[in-house]
């Protein structure tokens, strides 16, 4: 980081304002809601400014700026269009070891002003370290939209109950408490602007709660699991319900699979268990269901993280079998396969009203379990098939796909590291799949898919494969 974000208080501190234009009077109305004791300098000032002066609310000294003038303060900011005078101030106030501010000008500039979101006393600061103050702002503008506007008011609702619920509930019920409320109908009536509503509810949660956590014994109660996919990769892939509860999960149990950015979004002090396995490694999910059962028990809330989809190739039944055959209640949340994450990104419509009817998973892996896949039925190019696991397998793939009738230009791609930052895509057919792919060196995780969708492009003059004898052209007339 560049910058540490912190959240300054100022009430009845001195913070100076160099410059008396529009800039100024916004920089100026910022520290004003702040509580700071504004002082402007500038020989004139903009009609705001000036009213505000009128009125007491800050004051105005009419001088040009001299460094006699930071006697005091806490900050400054230099607000004007002359770069001299903003040198001068950086330079004085460097001097005094004030912090400072020079509008548009990070080289100048101590700390720099954030875009804010403010839901009083909830307040949220985006910042680009100066560098794309545009994105800073769309960036402000989206999580805009995503709080609700009474977030203040359910913000300081909380505040004003904290203290009994102090009293009233241990640590861990605390904590569970709180949960329920922001999540709750308590906190939907305080956002539609229901207090009375809201606090009644409240009560009658606080009342429920205590009696729960007495029987509880200590919080040892049941816990539960969240079976959540993580998507292929990209942490933008997550679906909403999955960072809800990557956020109250206590321990987090994740696979190879799941990328480091979607770690990144759990809770922070969310205790984090890898457990992902190479092939085949004996043992290895009895000891997953064991630490599901363990921590569930222990009264965790436990996300259980896989990548892509926890129900396609990821042994998600198994280990709702083994939470079911001892009660453990459990949740389970969809995510983006890597057959979907990859056919987005590489832009394959696995299937297509023209070229691709049908569409089939299948585990490449033949050690993996599983029985072997209808090859007859992958090999007709009009159905798109997506071999998981099938990286190591692909010369085989390949030879199968050809015995069962598969002509030398049906088309083959492989998408390796797919929604991710070292993403690669190679087409080809099954004449040379093989060699291209090797020819990129490839590593895993990766996809194989077969079928005219392995050769789809959106725009005819890229389009550049024949194909096989019997199936329907997917020539430019075609697509375009
Ligand atoms: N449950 C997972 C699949 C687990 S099996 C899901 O729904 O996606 C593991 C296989 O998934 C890998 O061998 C690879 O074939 C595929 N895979 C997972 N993530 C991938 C990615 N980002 N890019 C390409 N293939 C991926």
């Amino acid at each position: 980081m560049d910058y540490l974000p912190v959240f300054l208080r100022l009430k009845h501190q001195r913070v100076v304002v160099v410059g008396g234009g529009a800039v100024a009077a916004r920089k100026a109305s910022a520290l004003l809601k702040a509580g700071a004791q504004v002082t402007v300098i500038a020989p004139a000032v903009h009609p705001q400014l000036a009213e505000q002066a009128a009125r007491g609310e800050l004051r105005h000294i009419a001088a040009t700026f001299s460094s006699g003038h930071l006697t005091e303060a806490v900050a400054v900011i230099g607000a004007t269009d002359d770069a001299a005078v903003n040198r001068a101030v950086s330079d004085a106030a460097q001097e005094r070891r004030i912090p400072v501010n020079v509008v548009d000008d990070a080289s100048l500039s101590s700390f720099i002003f954030p875009a804010i979101i403010d839901r009083s006393p909830v307040l949220v600061a985006v910042s680009s370290a100066g560098q794309a103050p545009v994105l800073a702002r769309r960036v402000r503008a989206q999580i805009e939209a995503l709080l609700p506007a009474r977030l203040g008011a359910l913000a300081r609702f909380m505040g004003e109950r904290r203290r009994a619920v102090q009293r009233a509930l241990g640590a861990v019920a605390r904590r569970r408490f709180w949960e329920r409320i922001v999540s709750g109908p308590v906190a939907a009536r305080v956002l539609a602007g229901d207090q009375s509503g809201a606090a009644h509810a409240f009560g009658r949660e606080l009342l429920t709660s205590q009696v729960t956590a007495a029987r509880a014994t200590g919080g040892s109660g049941l816990g539960e699991v969240y079976l959540i996919g993580a998507g292929p990769g990209d942490p933008d892939l997550l679906t909403l319900r999955a960072l809800q509860l990557l956020q109250q999960a206590d321990v987090i149990l994740y696979d190879r699979l799941v990328s480091p950015q979607v770690l990144e979004r759990a809770r922070r002090d969310a205790e984090l268990i890898f457990v992902g396995k190479t092939l085949g490694e004996p043992g290895q999910q009895e000891r997953i269901h064991e630490l599901l059962l363990r921590h569930a028990r222990a009264g965790k809330r436990v996300a259980r993280l896989k990548g892509g989809d926890p129900f396609v190739f990821g042994r998600g039944g198994e280990e709702l079998e083994a939470l079911a055959a001892h009660d453990i209640p459990c949740t389970v949340v969809p995510g983006i396969t890597a057959a979907l994450g990859a056919a987005a990104a590489a832009m394959l419509p696995l299937t297509h009203r023209r070229f691709a009817h049908s569409v089939t998973f299948v585990n490449g892996h033949q050690g993996e379990g599983g029985a072997a896949p209808d090859w007859r039925f992958c090999a007709d190019p009009q159905h798109t098939v997506v071999f998981y696991m099938g990286l190591t397998s692909l010369p085989e793939i390949v030879a199968r796909l050809r015995a069962a009738g598969a002509g030398r230009d049906h088309p083959a791609a492989v998408i390796a590291h797919a929604t991710l930052p070292g993403q690669q895509v190679v087409r080809g057919t099954l004449a040379d799949i093989l060699a291209r792919a090797h020819a990129r060196q490839l590593a895993p995780p990766a996809l194989l898919i077969t079928g005219n969708a392995a050769a789809f492009a959106a725009t005819a003059d890229v389009c550049g494969f024949t194909a096989a004898a019997g199936t329907p052209a997917l020539a430019a007339g075609a697509l375009a």
